[in-house]
């Protein structure tokens, strides 16, 4: 019974379903092993201890009367950017560090309504703005595989979470590489659907065009049954997709034959550390021998995605974050004197460095006179890394690179260099400019640190990135590991 965390949520069904282990059992081990690991790993800002085990108790019932729901009884974490009503949502931030949400966000919905139990709220970089989860006000999270090393960010407490078996999978959110990047410096499958598959309504914002929320998983399969419960369409979100959600599940069984896989060159023409290269060559054997087929590609404009994401998301999260002034909701500051010493006190003291750098840069890049010279003009090269990759989607069905440059990074090694901390992203960024989907999958480990690979496929592909990912991981050990406790 000690090692339930290590069965995958198909097996937790099955078990739930045969009544091996009740919804109570199952939560209530989660919560003891939370309870026993976490105060190491700091990857929860709030555990909901009592309505866990009141929704276990609910999933029991269930279970009883056969009248069970498509994940009933499994246990999940969400980050904490996600609006849970009457449950804090800090957003990692001191802004928001009393706020309890008066609505839930609509991925809370769905997973409410999907019969899972929700064990509490992971640590993120603050309002999802880094790459390390030490941006958090909540303090920094540790990387399970070695705990003076980042988890990646920034939903870095989601991923630790699950990389320790401390939840079954997290939801995230992903905006130039938030749920990949941890995932791959965790040893997890991270899975950032398109833009618009996942509503973002009650997801608090960053960057509004970029920002996507999808899944933190150990593997594939898991990844598949949580976005089946996720994904869909939400009038309450004017850019979400009025498409047809597939059953991941299912889809994941299909072979990958014949899939065409793209390497694309601007990438692969920088020099990789060796134990980087070497995972990912032995990947593309693994990919070969299922019957996959490897071709090079070229996506020419790749190098100016991480300025263009440099100027698009601090503009966009500068006038996101305007409306925490200390009037409607979240830190105010003591007496002020007049409106202005209310606004500028409030700011000063809610938001952390990090945040400030992103406020600073946005609005200059949005004030008139530079508003052409930058925002616009980055939008206008946006567009064109968006049509590199639908001309690669002509002839690939999948673009291949590893995830981040390298494995995980000493915590505060990178701190005082944001362009260092920037460069984590430069594999991700491309897929979140061009609205596209994309996976993290564990492929290698280097000094006991896990390596990923990412997989990018063209809009509402989310299919063809789970089955791919799912078939690599029917041949290979990769995804099995937990680190040792
Ligand atoms: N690391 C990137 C940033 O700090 C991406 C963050 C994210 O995806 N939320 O902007």
């Amino acid at each position: 019974m000690s090692e339930l965390y290590k069965l995958s949520i198909k097996e937790k069904l099955l078990g739930l379903e045969s009544s091996s282990f009740s919804s109570t059992e199952l939560t209530q081990s989660y919560l003891d092993r939370i309870k026993k690991i976490d105060p190491e790993i700091n990857s929860y800002i709030t555990v909901t201890h009592e309505k866990a085990l009141i929704q276990a108790k609910q999933s029991e019932k269930r279970y009883q009367k056969n009248l069970t729901l498509p994940l009933d009884g499994i246990p999940i974490a969400h980050k904490d950017i996600f609006c849970t009503e009457g449950i804090l949502t800090t957003c990692g931030s001191k802004m928001l560090s009393e706020f309890v949400s008066p609505y839930s966000s609509t991925v809370a919905v769905k997973f409410e309504k999907s019969g899972s139990i929700v064990l509490g709220k992971t640590n993120m970089d603050e309002f999802a703005m880094g790459s390390s989860n030490e941006t958090s006000f909540f303090g920094p999270v540790k990387n399970p595989w070695n705990k003076k090393f980042v988890p990646g960010g920034s939903s870095g407490g989601s991923a630790a979470s699950v990389a320790s078996g401390l939840a079954s999978a997290a939801t995230a959110t992903d905006t130039g590489g938030s749920i990949r990047q941890p995932a791959a410096l965790c040893g997890l499958t991270g899975i950032k659907p398109t833009y618009g598959r996942v509503s973002r309504y009650g997801m608090i914002a960053f960057a509004s065009s970029l920002d996507q929320g999808g899944v933190l998983a150990k593997s594939a399969e898991d990844a598949a049954y949580m976005l089946k419960s996720m994904a869909g369409y939400d009038p309450q979100d004017s850019t979400s997709l009025n498409v047809e959600v597939p059953d991941y599940v299912a889809e994941i069984q299909k072979k990958i034959q014949g899939l065409r896989i793209g390497l694309p060159k601007e990438f692969f023409s920088r020099s990789f550390p060796k134990h980087v290269e070497n995972s990912i060559k032995e990947s593309l054997e693994v990919f070969e021998k299922l019957g996959a087929k490897i071709l090079d590609i070229e996506l020419p404009h790749l190098e100016l995605a991480l300025p263009i994401y440099y100027v698009i998301a601090p503009a966009e999260c500068s006038a996101n974050l305007s409306r925490y002034d200390g009037v409607k909701y979240g830190h105010r500051c003591e007496n002020p004197k007049d409106l202005d010493d209310l606004y500028m006190r409030t700011r000063e003291e809610g938001f952390g460095a990090e945040v400030k750098r992103r406020i600073l840069i946005g609005t200059y890049a949005l004030s008139a006179g530079y508003y052409d010279a930058y925002y616009l003009k980055a939008q206008k090269c946006r567009q064109l890394v968006a049509n590199d990759f639908q001309k690669a989607f002509k002839s690939v069905d999948l673009i291949l690179s590893p995830t981040a440059p390298d494995t995980s990074f000493e915590i505060g090694t990178k701190t005082s260099d944001p362009v260092e901390m920037y460069l984590q992203d430069i594999f991700t960024i491309p897929a979140n400019l061009a609205g596209l989907p994309g996976i993290s999958l564990p492929c290698g480990t280097h000094n006991n640190l896990p390596l990923g690979l990412q997989l990018v496929s063209n809009t509402l592909e989310e299919s063809i990135l789970l089955r791919a990912a799912h078939h690599f991981q029917l041949n290979t050990e990769w995804h099995k590991a937990w680190p040792f406790f």
